[in-house]
């Protein structure tokens, strides 16, 4: 499998062309676009009917085998054996099989043969669905980097669920260290006591007096000193990540068999958006042969795919246009992940593509509605992709997460009551419609208080957090302090 650059000129596509482990470790391609397979692998029905009984391990194994065809299979099985199991998923609800990973809930069969289901993404350390890919890429890191005996500095920022998703899977990893910036004191007192109690001495959490911003800033400061990050061995784990991607792709796959028992039955997902990640990872299954009918893109206020995917117009917003909502892991005004789906939806035109993207970044956006004066017509060919979108407020958030508590008795996360205020929208009959559970409520509690007047149920384990004792380093936003803070810990 070779993985090619959404930017790459067409002349250039097939001397650029890299493997799964090349592109593992990095982030971008060289040309500012993002990797994707040269071609989509394809599944048979004969092959999802052999799949529909197999365990999430195995399964993840058969998809992850047709991308990182350069892994040798009995490693590759080894390592999903080691990550998918009920030990590291095991903060399932009542009723729910913690062995299943991502086990599937009913909410509601409708009398006009409309079902609603919900995935449980949200099992694993970090309460987020982030872990069902983090906790993967922590062990393919690991044995890579063994192989090659080399070392790894993950450095990033965060306002929540990644770096605790990013510090949970490495902890304890042989050559990988984590340095995680965060806004000092303000993330949620959960949020803060779950990556700043971990005491592992490969964890580094670092608390930048400012906002998300001025840590993000600052990432990128010492990201674009290319011999300092060289020297230190520095990357990055954000959610262009290929791997990442890719490990998402199969629990659509699991929740797909799981619903159905052949594969003429239709089944539509809804997908709590923000970076675009998560569903992208829908699309790639989807194109692999997964009857998917219908990929519904949930957004909060903060709603740029949501207009795109209504109006053809995408237009980034400016830091000081993004909301700040109740569901913050979707507060996003630049979907990082969009250029892979903009690149199969232009026809896989890496000219096109980087022309539309440089546009973003000097003029805020791009159209594809076809109307005069836009950038091109392939909205028109969305539909046949299968996206739908739509968009849920502050205020549908507290009724949803009321309705969902009162209707089927369950206590529901402040961003999957984003997805399930629009997958209601979008019910049809004839087509079990799943929504995925992106985070547990206990994460987000604040919210679970408005809505419901108590607090969101913890799982074991999880109870007294807040009273952990904390290791973290508070830091003024300056780079060189932040360089001269790496370089001493890392000894290169
Ligand atoms: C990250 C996150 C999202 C958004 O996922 P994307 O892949 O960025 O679209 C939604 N909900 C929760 C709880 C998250 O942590």
């Amino acid at each position: 499998m070779q993985y090619v650059s959404t930017r790459a000129a067409a002349s250039a596509a097939s001397s650029s062309s890299q493997q799964f482990s090349d592109i593992l470790l990095g982030g971008l391609a060289v040309d500012g676009g993002l990797f994707l397979p040269s071609a989509y692998p394809q599944v048979t029905g004969a092959e999802l009917d052999a799949w529909r009984q197999l365990s999430y391990a195995d399964l993840a194994f058969e998809i992850l085998r047709k991308f990182a065809t350069d892994i040798p299979e009995a490693d590759l099985r080894a390592l999903t054996a080691k990550t998918y199991t009920k030990e590291v998923y095991k903060n399932a609800r009542k009723g729910e099989k913690a062995s299943q990973i991502t086990p599937l809930r009913v909410l509601e069969e409708g009398d006009n043969g409309t079902k609603l289901v919900l995935q449980a993404l949200s099992n694993g350390p970090t309460l987020a669905f982030k872990d069902m890919a983090m906790q993967l890429l922590g062990n393919l890191f690991e044995y890579t980097l063994a192989k090659q005996d080399a070392q790894l500095n993950i450095f990033g920022a965060t306002s929540g669920d990644t770096g605790s998703a990013a510090e949970y899977a490495m902890r304890g990893k042989k050559g990988i260290r984590v340095f995680m910036l965060s806004p000092h004191k303000k993330m949620s007192a959960f949020q803060t006591a779950q990556m700043f109690s971990l005491q592992d001495p490969n964890i580094f959490n670092i608390a930048i007096e400012g906002v998300f911003d001025d840590a993000q800033d600052m990432v990128k400061a010492v990201s674009n000193d290319l011999p300092f990050k060289a020297k230190q061995k520095i990357g990055t784990v954000n959610s262009i990540n290929w791997a990442r991607v890719v490990a998402q792709v199969v629990y659509y796959f699991r929740g797909y068999l799981s619903a159905t028992t052949s594969n003429d039955q239709k089944v539509s997902f809804t997908v709590p958006s923000g970076n675009f990640g998560n569903i992208c990872a829908g699309h790639i299954a989807r194109m692999m042969g997964l009857p998917i009918d219908k990929l519904v893109a949930a957004t909060n206020e903060n709603d740029v795919l949501d207009e795109f995917f209504r109006t053809g117009v995408y237009r980034v917003r400016k830091s000081a246009e993004t909301y700040h909502t109740s569901s913050p892991s979707m507060d996003i005004s630049k979907a990082s992940n969009f250029e892979r789906f903009i690149y199969d939806l232009v026809g896989r035109d890496g000219d096109r593509t980087r022309a539309l993207f440089q546009k973003v970044e000097s003029h805020g956006g791009f159209d594809l509605s076809g109307k005069p004066g836009s950038d091109g017509d392939e909205f028109k060919l969305v539909a046949k992709y299968g996206f739908k979108s739509g968009k849920s407020t502050h205020e549908d958030r507290l009724n949803t997460i009321r309705d969902v508590a009162d209707d089927y008795g369950i206590v529901i996360d402040t961003h999957t009551a984003d997805g399930i205020k629009v997958a209601r929208e979008n019910l049809e009959p004839g087509v079990t419609m799943i929504v995925l559970e992106t985070a547990l409520a206990a994460k987000f509690n604040e919210t679970i208080l408005d809505a419901l007047g108590e607090d969101a149920e913890r799982p074991e384990g999880f109870e007294n957090i807040e009273d952990l004792p904390q290791k973290f380093v508070v830091m003024p936003p300056d780079v060189e302090k932040m360089k001269a803070y790496i370089a001493a810990n890392t000894g290169l």
